[in-house]
């Protein structure tokens, strides 16, 4: 169709004008990336959960703690919610980790938490599918440019569909396990997710958000370092390794593994967690 708008003259050359990266990361605290590599030389396992398949199960993880999302069995995508365990009003900011790491994430990149506070929740530590890089569709790993599936955008697209395995659900059914909230009270704590080993896109001719196939194996995993004392959900979500669909029990699903790793603490002598965010909240009153 054509478009209902009228190219000025130069348009071309406003379209030729280059991009700048919004938020040039060059100035961000850099994460401590030598120290984390070698306090994850010794790693001693002291809790795992498993994950069942359309299902969400929550973990805590101590601040200075590592813990991996692992794939077993077969290809699955997980959608990860984190709060900071003591106050489920910071929770991580799927949105502004985006503009300042880009649409997915891998080992350097750190999980953002929402305002006030602003600060790394955890830092990307290892990344098994680091070496899938882009590919010639524009997908790659582990994003956070979708949201969850959900069943209200499911009812919306199919004529009123109740679906109740969705990870929103899934999530907050898991949520409201763990903390003893009622569901209506968990659900408004679920937030936008990291999409954990989901191959996703944007479509280069429409923009549209696309998924395929996830190249994960079991044994991949994707490991984290806890910055502050975390409360995490995960949930393996109905779309499988998302080749086809979600929001529907039609597609393969396998359970995923949470492994919690403590490092000898030692190996991390001069660390300390990140404070909040120093901005005054005056808001220029
Ligand atoms: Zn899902």
């Amino acid at each position: 169709m054509e478009p209902p708008t009228t190219p000025p003259v130069d348009a071309d050359a406003r379209r030729a004008v280059r991009p700048v990266i919004c938020y040039p990361t060059e100035t961000l605290p850099e994460a401590p990336m030598a120290l984390y590599a070698a306090a994850r030389t010794r790693l001693r396992p002291v809790g795992e959960v498993l994950v069942p398949p359309r299902e969400a199960r929550c973990f805590r993880v101590p601040a200075g703690h590592f813990f991996r999302i692992r794939s077993v069995e077969g290809p699955q995508v997980g959608d990860l919610n984190l709060w900071n365990a003591g106050d489920l009003s910071e929770r991580f900011y799927s949105g502004k980790t985006r503009a300042l790491h880009g649409t997915h994430l891998s080992t350097g990149d750190r999980m953002w938490s929402s305002f006030p506070h602003l600060r790394p929740m955890a830092t990307i530590t290892q990344d098994t599918l680091g070496w899938y890089g882009f590919d010639a569709f524009g997908g790659s790993v582990h994003d956070v440019i979708g949201t969850r599936c959900d069943p209200y955008t499911h009812c919306l697209l199919s004529d009123g569909g109740q679906y109740h395995h969705c990870c929103h659900s899934n999530l907050t059914r898991a949520l409201g396990a763990e903390t003893g909230l009622p569901l209506r009270e968990a659900e408004v704590h679920v937030h936008d997710v990291l999409n954990v080993f989901m191959c996703t896109g944007f479509t280069r001719d429409t923009g549209q958000y696309f998924m395929k196939a996830s190249p994960v194996r079991p044994g991949d995993y994707l490991e984290f370092f806890a910055e502050i004392d975390l409360l995490g959900a995960l949930s393996a979500c109905p779309g499988g390794d998302c080749s086809a669909e979600h929001s529907s029990d039609a597609a393969a699903c396998h359970p995923l593994l949470v492994e919690v790793l403590r490092p000898d603490p030692a190996a991390l002598a001069g660390w300390t967690a990140p404070a909040p965010n120093g901005y005054d909240r005056s808001h220029g009153a």
